[in-house]
């Protein structure tokens, strides 16, 4: 890694300052490297949603306005430098599989525990983004019928039932119940203040109602990946996103769920790993998007 740059989204300003922002950062990422904009073969990104092989973005929830905009051109323009874009999971994924904790195999699914729950398949070296590039949601894969309310409009996904804000949802519920807790008072009872972090901290140290929290969401996240083993036979998942670094409280049980619910001559061949390049992943896989485009 030569260089990098960091700017805000900015996505509630709309797209016009959105692709200023990151023409921006590319442009700090280019003189923190100290290389001229001549020497940059192209620029690989990462996007939330989906979009068009013309990089126009069809869908993306969290970028107001943004639908129907020609991002990869736009930026393109902007820099004047070839750019390639892709989901940012999956962006990751692939990041995971060329540099990463996939490096070895050929064929991986990737989970990102976070804010929501993301996706991304790497089927026999190649990424997997389905017919109109809406494949890999498998945050959206249903594990439990008539749960949590998602914010795609079903109940029940995994990411309803194991994201950040389900976490903390689960832990004010035992907290109103009156269940005696040391993560309890270290929020002083204020539900506002949980956080994942805050519940891994204490399930570490033995709090149970936090042990019993991050135990239910491994629970649900195993179910998850029994359904891509038993689906895809993949050599591998990888397990990221900042809720995944919640330790074993969260990792025993998810793997307790994926090995009850995976068919036994597919999960014994299937390593469960966590990812290895943490935020750089997306970084590395906008790399590898570019190398891929040069036939690299
Ligand atoms: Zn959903």
């Amino acid at each position: 890694m030569l260089g990098e740059g960091r700017s805000e989204t900015l996505a509630g300003h709309g797209p016009k300052v959105v692709t200023q922002q990151i023409a921006r950062t590319i442009e700090d990422a280019i003189s923190a490297a100290g290389v001229q904009a001549s020497d940059i073969a192209g620029v690989g990104c990462g996007m939330p949603g989906r979009m068009d092989v013309n990089g126009v973005i069809l869908w993306s929830p969290n970028f107001p306005d943004i639908e129907g905009f020609p991002l990869v051109s736009e930026v393109s323009g902007r820099i004047g430098l070839p750019v390639w874009m892709e989901n940012d999971v999956n962006v990751a994924a692939l990041g995971e599989f060329q540099f990463g904790a996939g490096k070895s195999v050929q064929s991986l699914v990737m989970l990102t525990l976070g804010t929501g729950i993301g996706g991304g398949i790497i089927l026999n070296g190649q990424l997997w983004t389905g017919f109109n590039s809406g494949g890999a949601e498998i945050g959206h894969s249903v594990v439990n019928p008539g749960g949590r309310k998602c914010g795609c409009g079903n109940h029940g996904c995994l990411e309803a039932m194991a994201q950040r804000d389900a976490i903390i949802e689960r832990a004010a519920l035992k907290m109103q119940s009156g269940q005696k807790s040391t993560l309890a008072e270290e929020v002083d009872y204020q539900i506002d203040k949980i956080t994942p972090a805050l519940v891994a901290k204490h399930a570490a140290s033995g709090d149970q109602l936090s042990l019993d929290t991050l135990a239910e969401t491994g629970h649900w996240v195993g179910i998850g990946i029994a359904n891509m083993i038993n689906i895809l036979n993949p050599e591998m998942v990888i397990v990221g996103g900042g809720i995944s670094q919640a330790g074993d409280a969260l990792w025993k049980p998810m793997l307790r769920g994926a090995y009850a619910y995976a068919i036994y001559e597919s999960r014994v061949v299937c390593q469960i790993v966590p990812a290895e390049l943490g935020d750089n992943a997306g970084i590395m896989g906008g790399v590898a998007l570019v190398l891929k485009a040069m036939g690299r």
